[in-house]
């Protein structure tokens, strides 16, 4: 249920509604937006509740809402979120890039893409210490080696960081080198590390589940919402389908469908929501279009060794570069922007792709 107030009403009259609320057992949010204040309520109430709000001075209209996701979704607030990090933000008509290679390999290699990444024009390094990986005998990641490089990186070169967690053990330890949290395709619906996420308030860009429909996915957001961070951003990486060419079908549709739904910002993955470095590029292009507020994107200085399979998915550094530019005209067209420096395509003249 949501409470939606008259435009003309005082703070005060909100706390005593917040009052009247939470003296009927259940709890109020009040989402403050630039129209109108929504106060949605979670938990069950007695249904006279409804009633007696109807009637309270201030209160313009009852909505009964059916979703079984309350926080996240847009009739609970009605305004975009914007996650500020560092002065970087997240959301509204701001398009943030996050580039980097699939796993972070040595000091050396973090530190090289970093410079790249920063000249570029983006704002935040990705990269995984611990990698979900489908085998056991695949590389796993170099652990909290690899978070200290990659913060080290990001210090030097000025980016933010992302980086995946999968336990929540090891939450604390990534929210220490990190400035945002990723939760994989494959851990979507571990609601241990979820409830974990909440405790915290680092922003967490939680990766939809690669068979996971809208409403599983926006109720995995609700978990990490309801433990009370509320600095959650969406990140559509493709799906599953019966189509092998690509490794996964990048759902472009979600991204204003949860935009629809949601309030929180949608990122998009083409890089594995593709698998294939030539389609990176046309779907990254194709996310902005539809609105997508930010990218994630593998980028690797030499993808054929890298020590991950999504080399092949990486961009070399001048493809990124160059993506980056383009990105910054196509942005302005859908209301996108973001700074990047004057020609960084041509500081990439050493990185012709062959
Ligand atoms: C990744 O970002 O490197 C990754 C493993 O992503 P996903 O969880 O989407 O497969
Ligand atoms: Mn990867």
């Amino acid at each position: 249920m949501i409470v939606v107030t008259k435009s003309s009403i005082t703070e005060e009259r909100i706390a005593e509604i917040v009052a009247h609320i939470e003296r009927a057992g259940v709890q109020a949010h009040v989402s403050r937006g630039t129209d109108r204040t929504v106060i949605g309520i979670i938990g069950k109430a007695e249904p006279t509740l409804a009633e007696h709000l109807r009637q309270m001075k201030g209160v313009e209209q009852v909505i009964k809402i059916s979703k079984s996701y309350k926080l996240a979704s847009r009739d609970f607030h009605p305004d975009d979120t914007i996650i500020e990090v560092k002065g970087v933000k997240i959301g509204g008509d701001q398009l943030v890039v996050m580039g980097g290679p699939c796993a972070v390999e040595s000091p050396e290699q973090i530190d090289e893409i970093a410079r790249l990444v920063k000249a570029a024009g983006a704002q935040v390094l990705r990269g995984g210490a611990f990698k979900p990986r489908t085998g056991p005998y695949s590389f796993q990641g170099i652990g909290v080696e690899g978070l200290k490089m990659m913060a080290e990186a990001g210090s030097k070169h000025g980016l933010l960081t992302i980086t995946e967690v999968m336990t929540p053990e090891y939450v604390d330890v990534c929210a220490e080198y990190a400035d945002i949290l990723q939760v994989g395709t494959r851990n979507m619906q571990n609601f241990d590390l979820l409830r974990k996420l909440g405790t915290i308030r680092k922003p967490v860009l939680l990766k939809r589940g690669f068979s996971a429909t809208y409403d599983e996915f926006l109720n995995a957001a609700e978990y990490i919402l309801a433990g009370g961070n509320p600095n959650v951003m969406l990140c559509e990486r493709g799906i599953r389908t019966f189509e092998t060419y690509t490794r996964n079908t990048l759902d472009l549709a979600a991204i204003p469908v949860l935009q629809q739904l949601s309030h929180l910002p949608v990122i998009s993955d083409p890089s594995h929501g593709t698998g294939r470095r030539e389609l990176v590029e046309p779907m990254a292009k194709a996310s902005v279009a539809a609105g997508a507020n930010g990218l994630i994107i593998e980028m690797h200085t030499d993808p054929d060794n890298s020590m991950t399979g999504d080399g092949v998915q990486s961009l070399f550094p001048d493809q990124f570069a160059r993506l980056m530019k383009e990105l910054e005209q196509l942005g302005a067209l859908v209301g996108r922007r973001f700074d990047t420096p004057k020609e960084p395509a041509e500081r990439f003249a050493e990185w012709k792709v062959v």
